[in-house]
């Protein structure tokens, strides 16, 4: 007897562009003249619309009370994030840099918020005249920020960025619980509140991030129900009235078979719960939770095009003018443990006749430039449009294009 054939798992369906005589359409463009009108391969295109969308679909599932934030490391583009400014409550940078491009993007500086565990004197004191929200990460930003204050005579808002005694279950990346560069330890920040006190740094709250790219509702939920808890047991050593409490997020997009698309619903149920429970217990406070990859990452595509088509003992290769200098997590060395394919479809080929067995590789002289490895992919010639979805974060700025010399990498928004 046969065994029924176990079949693969396929990726989350990408409907998110439509297709339009078998061509992928991205801003209302068919992707030829996009990639003409661009000028070059490889470039990375984000779409207006779905971003608008996303920040909608988001505000339907979570409760109003509720505030959301931008996460710009994702992706700092800045006509994006002057896209986004408009849409969300406020910008979270993690650096100087990052910082210039929200405050040029006519963010508001007091819904700007800055973490990170290494942050210099200078960006502390660019921060401060800047009047935004600083989430200390260590006893020696307390002092430096004090010292800040000294000398230039601007008050300091910031919050306490806090190590949980906890950990996000399921998170592709966990930033939170246990032994951590980020924040300070939980059981430490009762001391750090009273040095704040003494400092004449203004407090504001709390800063709590378990984790990244979390796909399972129920670990999401009970991350923050976790993280509200700790923030209600800290708040009694406060110096002040908490009046700004993050959350985190952590929430996940589908990249590899198999995974499929977040459930907003039970998520957006239990924040309703804790913001109301907020309105009693700390009735000053905002409670805001920072996304990047799922206010983005859907919306970006990459697009490289075939340079040649090599057949490998049997072995179909499609040559392309990108690779992981562009697109290093497509490639898989951006933290994955074991290497995975993105979704990957050929962009003017989307209603192939003939589909075969291929990878698609660039043009880097190392076998790690894999972009799509033996995929079922149309028939594809030189000339053709890869496209890899579900690339609008951490891509163009997450990768390495100096490495071999190739040509930069362009981006836009449509
Ligand atoms: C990176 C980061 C985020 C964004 O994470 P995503 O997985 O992209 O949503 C949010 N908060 C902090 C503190 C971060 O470091």
């Amino acid at each position: 007897m046969n065994k029924p054939e176990r079949k693969a798992p396929a990726h989350a369906p990408m409907h998110q562009f439509p297709v339009r005589d078998g061509v992928l359409v991205v801003g209302g463009i068919p992707l030829p003249q996009l990639a003409a009108r661009v000028g070059q391969t490889p470039f990375y295109a984000y779409d207006r619309q779905l971003l608008s969308q996303r920040v909608a679909e988001l505000r339907t599932a979570l409760p109003p009370g509720l505030k959301l934030h931008y996460a710009m490391k994702a992706n700092p583009m800045p006509a994006l994030v002057a896209h986004l400014a408009g849409l969300v409550d406020g910008i979270d940078v993690a650096s100087s840099g990052e910082l210039k491009v929200a405050l040029d993007a006519g963010a508001d500086p007091r819904e700007i918020s800055f973490a990170g565990p290494g942050k210099r004197r200078e960006e502390l004191q660019q921060a401060v005249a800047a009047g935004i929200l600083i989430n200390i990460e260590s006893f020696r930003e307390v002092s430096e920020l004090a010292a800040i204050i000294g000398q230039t005579g601007y008050p300091a808002r910031v919050a306490v960025r806090v190590n949980p005694d906890f950990e996000l279950k399921s998170s592709g990346m966990k930033m939170g619980g246990g032994a951590r560069q980020f924040g300070v330890d939980a059981e430490r920040v009762p001391e750090l509140l009273a040095e704040i006190g003494r400092s004449g740094i203004g407090f504001e709250g709390f800063h709590l991030f378990a984790g990244s790219q979390n796909l399972k509702p129920d670990a999401i939920v009970e991350a923050q129900d976790k993280s509200f808890e700790l923030a209600l047991r800290l708040a009694q050593s406060a110096p002040a009235p908490v009046r700004f409490l993050n959350l985190g997020g952590g929430f996940g997009i589908p990249y590899f078979p198999g995974e499929q698309h977040l459930d907003l619903a039970p998520i957006g149920a239990r924040l309703a719960t804790l913001v109301e429970r907020a309105a009693h217990a700390m009735p000053e406070a905002k409670l805001v939770i920072e996304l990047g990859r799922y206010l983005v990452g859907e919306a970006g595509i990459y697009v490289t095009s075939i340079i040649d088509r090599k057949v490998s003992r049997e072995h179909v290769f499609l040559v392309s003018d990108g690779g992981l200098h562009h697109h290093l997590s497509a490639s898989g060395n951006f933290g994955q443990v074991i290497r995975k394919n993105y979704p990957v479809a050929i962009g003017n080929r989307m209603t192939p006749t003939r589909c075969e067995t291929a990878s698609v590789v660039g043009p880097l002289c190392t076998p790690l430039d894999l972009l799509a490895d033996h995929m079922e992919l149309a028939e594809a010639q030189p000339g053709d449009l890869v496209v890899i979805f579900q690339s609008g974060a951490y891509g163009f700025t997450a990768s390495p294009q100096a490495f071999l010399g190739h040509p930069r990498c362009v981006e836009v928004l449509v």
